[in-house]
């Protein structure tokens, strides 16, 4: 479902590269802070177990530091050598990041993961979402068991963009200033759609929905227009479009009707947290960030600093954020082995969530972060892909 795919004009190699000379794959682990560091732990233990296995390429993964409580220690919270590995990897593997009361000296807090995003390009945030037996049901719905939706966020611009440059004037007023440029809305769009055509490729529907708020902003019309302007070079796929505030409700009201959306950087981060809370929470979120050269994955939840250290956190996300990257990786190395290997993660997942073999905590079960990655790893034989 991630595809990998090159830029305009960019190397085309770099989308379907064989691996030369059959070398490790070198995946640049960053855990950060809080429970970042326990799921972390927790997927490199289930990674070495799907190795043992055989039947895959070697995964060469080294960790590196960054992170707040990094930054409290060092004085730096991303440091030059971190990104540059992260830059020189094959993929990057991330925990979560930020720790309360560990800020800047202005206040602000180190996001490094933001950073990140910029400097690598990482402009689709993809957060799948996909409810499977043994999920708590949310909803009293049963036709919510179908959902099964991805929702795209633009990363490098948007509300976001306002980031480091707000300005307050006077103490009476305060603006900070979405950018919504042709082409970052073109791109993000491209990738949707082509997403949408892979999904229909796999029996989904092919149906791209632009989420935004054009009917009050020049700048959300724009980006209807710019995604109008790449729907018609995707004939065979459906578009439609919503405000954001009908989303949120329709997210809650009718999620199984949902494919593929795109929207702004600020609206899906609000709802890509909506999207987590269907499924029963943020331990089963995963999520990508790629870009043309470079893809990053990590759960979508936070260091959750209420529960950090008690080894209650639930690694589920992490374990699915690893299957995107050797998913991601499979296409990009044009290598089926990957993508088993990802499946054989998600349905040894699925095989204990559906069999209650363990609960997570989060869901008022007894397993921990240990004992729901040792049934996790127990389960990748009577699930092979
Ligand atoms: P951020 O601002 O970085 O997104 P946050 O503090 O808003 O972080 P999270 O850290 O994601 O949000 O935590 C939100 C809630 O979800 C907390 O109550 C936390 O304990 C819970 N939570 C998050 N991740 C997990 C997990 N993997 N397992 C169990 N509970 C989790």
């Amino acid at each position: 479902m991630v595809q990998s795919h090159p830029r305009e004009g960019g190397d085309p190699s770099l989308a379907g590269r064989p691996r030369e000379g059959g070398g490790p794959i070198t995946i640049a682990v960053l855990p950060g802070d809080g429970i970042g560091r326990e799921v972390m732990d927790a997927c490199l233990e289930l990674l070495e177990a799907l190795q043992a296995k055989g039947g895959m390429p070697r995964l060469e993964c080294t960790k590196y530091d960054a992170g707040a409580q990094h930054y409290a220690k060092s004085g730096e919270a991303l440091p030059a050598a971190t990104l540059d590995a992260a830059r020189k990897a094959d993929a990057v593997l991330f925990g979560a990041m930020g720790w309360p009361d560990i800020r800047y000296p202005d206040g602000t807090e180190p996001i490094p993961q933001l950073d990140l995003r910029m400097a690598l390009d990482l402009y689709a945030g993809v957060r799948p979402i996909r409810w499977f037996p043994g999920l708590p049901k949310v909803l009293s719905d049963p036709r919510a068991e179908k959902m099964d939706f991805v929702l795209i966020r633009e990363q490098t611009e948007g509300l976001f963009y306002a980031r480091g440059k707000g300005k307050v004037e006077n103490d009476a007023e305060a603006y900070d200033t979405m950018q919504i440029t042709r082409r970052g809305t073109s791109r993000v769009s491209e990738f949707a759609f082509r997403m949408a055509a892979q999904r229909a490729a796999e029996g989904r529907p092919a149906k791209v929905t632009c989420i935004d708020k054009s009917n009050v902003f020049t700048s959300m019309a724009f980006f209807r227009k710019v995604f109008d302007d790449v729907a018609a070079k995707h004939p065979l796929v459906e578009k439609n479009y919503a405000y954001v505030d009908a989303m949120a409700l329709d997210m809650v009201r009718k999620p199984w009707t949902l494919g593929v959306m795109v929207t702004e950087n600020m609206f899906g981060d609000i709802l890509s947290d909506l999207a987590a809370g269907l499924i029963g929470g943020m331990g089963m979120a995963s999520s990508a960030d790629i870009g043309d050269d470079h893809g990053l994955f990590q759960p979508a939840h936070g260091t959750a600093p209420d529960i950090a250290g008690q080894g209650k956190a639930n690694p589920s996300a992490m374990f699915l954020s690893a299957g995107l990257m050797l998913e991601w990786l499979a296409h990009r190395h044009d290598d089926p082995r990957l993508l088993a290997a990802a499946r054989r993660i998600e349905k040894a997942l699925e095989h204990v969530l559906a069999n209650k073999i363990a609960v997570p905590t989060e869901y008022g079960g007894a397993a921990g972060t240990a004992a729901m990655t040792s049934a996790v790893i127990a389960a990748l034989d009577v699930a092979p892909a």
